[in-house]
């Protein structure tokens, strides 16, 4: 089997993965903010680290995986100016913020266990953790890279770049961003525009602040993982991922924070996840082509043609290598239903088969192909088109064409079980949305007969009995002239 090799952003290449303090891996995830319901980009952000979250205890690592709640201190167009989002939500609803932060926090917890997304070790909040982050930025006012100004607190990036280099992660430059950093409300409180707040003076308005020495305030967005990857995970600690969108200026600003306070730069491997595009768009709010994780599972939505399950939803992201952009389409997301269906149906068989006295096939090769794929970067699809030839394979020996001995017989199946349930997190059908609706529709065809034939016989009484009884249950029967129709109400 081949070492594990990852792509690191910060480097621009893949690197074998050797952790700080092995058998101990130290991984840290940027988690959602809380606001609004999870969709896609956060179900493909959750589900590319879970897979390495799976795989590095897979192989006998000792992962303690970080990801916080971002439930202060991220404000609206990402810059040190706009509304706190919880509070503004809090306010409209007139809600304590952290009611607003635990409805959102459930629910995405909720959209997580539908995906089989595991927990992480430690789930902190950025609420939680203010004396943390205050201690942070005295580290860094100490060491001469921020200033205080009218009571908040900024980073002072030109004079970090003179002596370190803000762009390394994303490779952009201070000179550049002149041009792009716009002009916002607090700017004239900073040296440059691109000066990012570590520490933010509270408004009158604002409802969530703490005290300090600089304000009654609260801190700045990329505060929050520098302080907690720090306290969790130490000074320097192994992986940290998130999405693409999150490289600049969050990632850089970390490293910058962690760099301007420790004098070293935080992590070793940094990944990135590319982005989810809905039919080629972008997904936003003002292009009407935004689809929360509550839309599929239940199909409401008229982008959507039909509800996907969550095991769909999970396999079409694990279709895509992490790093390739993906895009949705009801077409796409169909075949992942089908894929998925027929991977499962597959892992069925295998258990089922019996061992004959020679192999005709050499199954060694398939789980080194496999694992090879899985060790080049977590390369998921080719690992899935490599499953889908032992599929070819599974379905040849359950026909009589080939065969395997006992042994292989059972290489085949631990291999299966564990890569596709340990690993790549897929449920076995009998677990699934798949199979309930299946027996479901199959139950209901089944009792819609039984009535049809009592109709049949003009036992009126009967036919009228079930059609009611039905309905109780939620499911609505049309006749019709040469037979029925039915459909399941929602509520
Ligand atoms: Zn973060």
């Amino acid at each position: 089997m081949k070492d594990l090799h990852i792509y690191n952003t910060l480097k621009r290449k893949k690197q074998k993965f050797e952790p700080i303090n092995t058998p101990h891996v130290g991984m840290y995830v940027c988690g959602p903010t809380v606001y609004g319901d999870g969709h896609l980009g956060h179900a493909r952000a959750a589900i590319t680290f879970d897979v390495v979250f799976r795989y590095l205890k897979f192989l006998g690592y000792k992962v303690r995986y970080v990801s916080n709640i971002t439930d202060v201190g991220h404000l609206e167009n990402d810059a040190d100016s706009g509304e706190d989002k919880i509070q503004k939500k809090a306010q409209l609803e007139q809600l304590e913020p952290m009611e607003v932060v635990q409805f959102y926090t459930n629910r995405y917890h909720e959209n997580m266990r539908n995906l089989n997304v595991l927990r992480p070790s430690i789930e902190p909040h950025a609420s939680g953790h203010i004396p943390e982050q205050i201690e942070l930025v005295e580290k860094i006012m100490k060491n001469g890279y921020a200033y205080q100004s009218n009571g908040s607190v900024y980073f002072d990036v030109l004079k970090y770049n003179n002596e370190h280099n803000y762009g390394v992660l994303s490779g952009r430059k201070v000179e550049d961003l002149y041009e792009t950093t716009r002009e916002l409300d607090g700017q004239k409180e900073k040296r440059n525009s691109f000066d990012f707040a570590l520490w933010k003076k509270a408004d009158k308005k604002h409802l969530m602040h703490w005290k300090s020495q600089w304000s009654e305030g609260y801190p700045g967005w990329h505060l929050e993982c520098s302080a907690m990857g720090q306290k969790y995970l130490g000074e320097k600690f192994d992986i940290h991922g998130g999405g693409l969108d999150l490289q600049f200026p969050h990632h850089e600003s970390e490293i910058a924070q962690s760099v301007a306070a420790y004098g070293q730069e935080p992590v070793k491997y940094w990944m990135h996840n590319n982005l989810i595009t809905i039919n080629g768009q972008k997904m936003s709010k003002s292009l009407n082509n935004f689809i929360t994780l509550f839309d599929l599972f239940s199909g409401n939505s008229d982008l959507l043609e039909k509800n996907y399950s969550p095991m769909t939803v999970r396999f079409f992201i694990l279709q895509a290598h992490y790093r390739s952009p993906l895009d949705f389409s009801n077409e796409a997301l169909k075949a992942s239903e089908k894929g998925y269906l027929r991977l499962m149906k597959a892992a069925e068989t295998l258990q089922k088969l019996t061992p004959a006295k020679k192999s005709t096939i050499k199954v060694a090769e398939i789980i080194s192909k496999a694992t090879d794929a899985i060790n080049d970067d977590f390369n998921t699809p080719i690992f899935i088109s490599v499953l889908f030839d032992a599929v070819k394979i599974i379905n040849s020996v359950n026909d009589g064409k080939e065969t395997l001995n006992a042994a292989d017989l059972k290489k085949l199946q631990e291999f299966f079980s564990s890569y596709t349930h340990d690993v790549l997190g897929l449920l076995p059908l009998e677990k699934s949305a798949e199979t309930d609706s299946d027996l479901t529709n199959d139950l209901i065809k089944t009792i819609l007969e039984v009535r049809l034939n009592a109709k049949n016989n003009k036992d009126f009484t009967t036919s009228d009995l079930i059609r009611d009884k039905l309905l109780e249950l939620g499911v609505l029967v049309k006749d019709k002239k040469d037979g029925f129709d039915w459909e399941i109400k929602k509520s």
